[in-house]
């Protein structure tokens, strides 16, 4: 059975309960024992960077964005579209590390069909295809029993003819998608790590095969799926990626449909990560070495440590033969 998050405590901004669903919601959550409070959330300054990120993660924001900014969201979709922010999970090499600040509050925007008018919007100004990033800052779906928020997401792309969505999580509490009208135009995907890895880096997060059985409910109910595989670290070989790619071929007896899809994002890190991460946990065993890394300026003009290049170019070349060996024709969006 998926575990169910329920965060300790939620709070709900003057805005947020403006909006007609934030009962609905705030319902949700008391019921699932979430203590409520109005307001924002504010954490005593004496607390550790370990403590405040701990403590951050068991709190949910219910609020407004009332100018969503849909930036791009390359190369898993053309735009981003935040519903939520932020994720209870606690993996060590996770970007929103950096990206939300040393309170990482999961946040829910309540104006939910405001934000996907925008989306249609664009859609209508756009003549082929439009591709929405459901969890570019986010993993939404651990809050999703509460908010039905990725659900109307997936109902309303069902119905505009240029527009599609793409959800990937780690995450197995999925029973709000089921048996949804989706009319196969969100992608649904599950993020996997190579099992020594996730031991190691993974945490607050649900086991590889709990996520390959919910990969395969989702197969079932018609959804086209997909697997990203991230973050590649390349210091042990591609051996703990073979056997990730065994793992998914044999979670699937009966074969993966043709449009089944992989991704791949190597390990990458910012200084600012690193020193993030390093205070949050002293310890960590991630590989963040500057000297074995080649320094690369990215899309939102910071820079980033990633693998050199000749090395990059062998690793794509050595895991297209894996991909090609255990799981033919399922098709590689990327690997970067
Ligand atoms: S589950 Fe995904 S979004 Fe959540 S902490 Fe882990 S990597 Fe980050």
């Amino acid at each position: 059975m998926a575990s169910v998050f329920v965060p300790k405590t939620v709070f709900v901004t003057p805005k947020a309960l403006e909006y007609p669903d934030t009962s609905r919601i705030l319902d949700a959550f008391r019921r699932a024992g979430s203590v409520i409070v109005r307001g924002s959330p504010r954490l005593p300054r004496n607390l550790t960077a370990a403590a405040r990120y701990a403590r951050a993660k068991t709190i949910v924001v219910l609020g407004v964005d009332k100018k969503p900014s849909f930036l791009t969201c390359r190369p898993s979709a053309d735009y981003q579209l935040n519903l939520v922010k932020g994720c209870p999970g606690m993996c060590e090499y996770c970007y929103l590390q950096t990206t939300m600040g040393p309170s990482p509050y999961i946040r829910i925007n309540v104006n939910v069909e405001e934000i996907l008018e925008k989306a249609g919007e664009i859609c209508r100004r756009k003549s082929g295809a439009v591709t929405f990033e459901g969890s570019s800052v986010s993993d939404p779906v651990p809050v999703e029993r509460y908010t039905k928020a990725i659900s109307r997401a997936i109902a309303f792309f069902a119905e505009v003819p240029n527009g599609y969505l793409r959800v990937v999580t780690k995450f197995t509490d999925i029973s709000s998608f089921l048996g949804l009208d989706h009319r196969r135009k969100t992608r649904m995907r599950y993020s996997l790590e190579a099992e020594e890895f996730h031991r190691e880096f993974e945490r607050g997060t649900q086991p590889l095969e709990e996520r390959l059985e919910a990969a395969r409910t989702l197969a079932e109910d018609g959804y086209p799926i997909g697997f990203l595989i991230a973050p590649v670290f390349l210091e042990r070989g591609l051996g703990p990626y073979e056997r990730l790619l065994t793992m998914i071929k044999e979670a699937f007896p009966s074969g993966l449909r043709e449009d089944t899809t992989l991704e791949f994002v190597t390990h990458r890190f910012t200084e600012r990560a690193k020193s993030q991460i390093l205070a949050r946990r002293p310890d960590s065993r991630l590989p963040m070495k500057e000297n074995d890394r080649l320094f690369k300026m990215g899309q939102f003009g910071y820079g980033k440590y990633v693998y050199p290049a000749e090395k990059l170019a062998q690793a794509k070349d050595s895991m297209m033969e894996l991909v090609n060996r255990i799981l033919p024709g399922v098709r590689v969006e990327y690997f970067v």
